[in-house]
């Protein structure tokens, strides 16, 4: 038994399997470029062994959510292009502007902050304006939009900022064929139509989050954003599994068993006895719970591999550990008890606990705790300053696969 196989839980992060992703998300978009977006701690991956893996399978721009996010991979050693697009009053406009990081404006207070804020720093900000093509979410509303052009314009001739990108983003292109997926696209090219007449010169236009960057074509413009795609789960199931996508699973989430254990019939399970068992039967102890991100909302419903076999939580999940039905099975303490993974041994994806829980593949890899170690497999080594090449780590280095 390895040091890895021994821990409570671990989420292993297969970093060969991000680059793979990227790759395929690149030939998928030929033409333009691709952020690897990477908020919320890289959906639970971990942002700066992901942000350094996307970058060496050709990401030229990387996203996040917050400017701390952004301007943690600054602190993390990650150059080249960063947007992040969440700003509220009163934000880090100063460190954002003096760390290089793009930033998104979708109104008129943003523009004014981060324009007071550029000439207090006595540097140009690289902005975004953020359209609302028709998500109803962030960015401007066409009917704000020319004021917006018209103030951001006069900031970049008085030298406070240069707009660096249009941008918007999709409502429903996780569903092929949605009325609203050619609405948004219509408005974006005429919202962006407008400022390119008043004279804004992008550097990129942007539109595709993963599920357009696979389906839509039409809406790659000059970038194309990823994220839940780069990490290998399937944006919805409309649009097929990771296999179908070519995409590889990058987390596998793991436990170790903690205790195996006869019970006769007719015995509770777990808080709120909401599971008995029919018969004679063995249970294993599962120590994950709701607290590493095993959804409660999938008690008497999540699948997990142990010994060979695919099980369903029995009874409630608790805040450490759930407990399952092993029917007579004697795996030992210690046998290794997958929740999600590739599939490469049978064991569930990210989907199916999706199901499980009623929700979608992001929350359940976004919501696995900080108290689960990820292990990473195929990291490479920093580049030495000085030192030829990206170093050597191991057997997964292979550093001719990338440009
Ligand atoms: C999260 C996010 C993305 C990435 O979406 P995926 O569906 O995970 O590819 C792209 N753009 C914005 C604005 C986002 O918030």
């Amino acid at each position: 038994m390895n040091e890895t196989a021994s821990l409570r839980a671990r989420a292993e992060i297969d970093l060969d399997a991000l680059r793979a992703n990227v790759r395929v998300l690149r030939e998928r978009a030929a033409g333009a470029q691709l952020m690897a977006v990477l908020k919320s701690d890289a959906y639970g991956h971990g942002a700066l062994p992901c942000a350094r893996a996307a970058r060496e399978a050709g990401a030229t721009w990387l996203g996040t959510a917050t400017p701390q996010e952004a301007l943690a991979l600054r602190a993390g050693g990650l150059d080249g292009r960063v947007l992040c697009w969440l700003w509220t009053p009163g934000g880090p406009w100063a460190e954002a502007i003096e760390a290089d990081v793009d930033v998104s404006v979708s109104a008129l207070w943003a523009l004014r902050e981060v324009v007071a804020v550029a000439g207090a720093v006595g540097r140009a900000a690289r902005i975004h304006l953020k359209a609302d093509t028709g998500l109803g979410r962030n960015g401007c509303r066409p009917a704000d939009w020319p004021v917006l052009v018209t103030e951001a314009l006069a900031a970049e001739k008085a030298g406070r900022v240069r707009i660096a990108g249009l941008w918007s983003h999709f409502a429903c292109a996780d569903e092929p064929g949605h009325p609203s997926i050619a609405a948004q696209l219509g408005v974006f090219r005429d919202m962006v139509a407008y400022a390119e007449k008043e004279g804004v010169e992008p550097e990129v236009r942007h539109l595709a989050n993963s599920p357009a960057t696979l389906t839509l074509p039409e809406a790659h413009f000059d970038l194309v954003r990823t994220g839940i795609a780069m990490y290998g789960i399937s944006p919805s199931p409309e649009l097929g599994t990771p296999a179908d996508l070519g995409l590889r699973p990058v987390m596998t989430f793991a436990a170790s068993l903690a205790l195996v254990k006869d019970a006769p019939a007719g015995h509770g399970v777990s808080y709120g006895h909401h599971y008995t068992t029919p018969a004679d039967t063995t249970l294993g102890l599962i120590p994950v719970g709701y607290a590493d991100g095993v959804p409660r909302h999938a008690s008497g419903r999540g699948p997990v591999l142990v010994g060979g076999r695919t099980r369903t939580v029995a009874g409630r999940v608790a805040m450490d550990q759930f407990v399952v039905d092993l029917g007579g099975d004697r795996p030992e303490p210690g046998a290794e008890a997958v929740l999600f993974g590739p599939g490469d041994r049978g064991e569930p994806s990210v989907e199916d606990w999706a199901v499980a829980a009623d929700t979608i593949g992001y929350e359940i890899v976004t919501r696995i705790g900080s108290r689960v170690p990820r292990v990473y497999v195929g990291e490479r080594a920093a580049p030495r300053p000085g030192a030829h090449g990206s170093g050597g780590s191991g057997p997964h280095e292979n550093p001719t696969d990338d440009d």
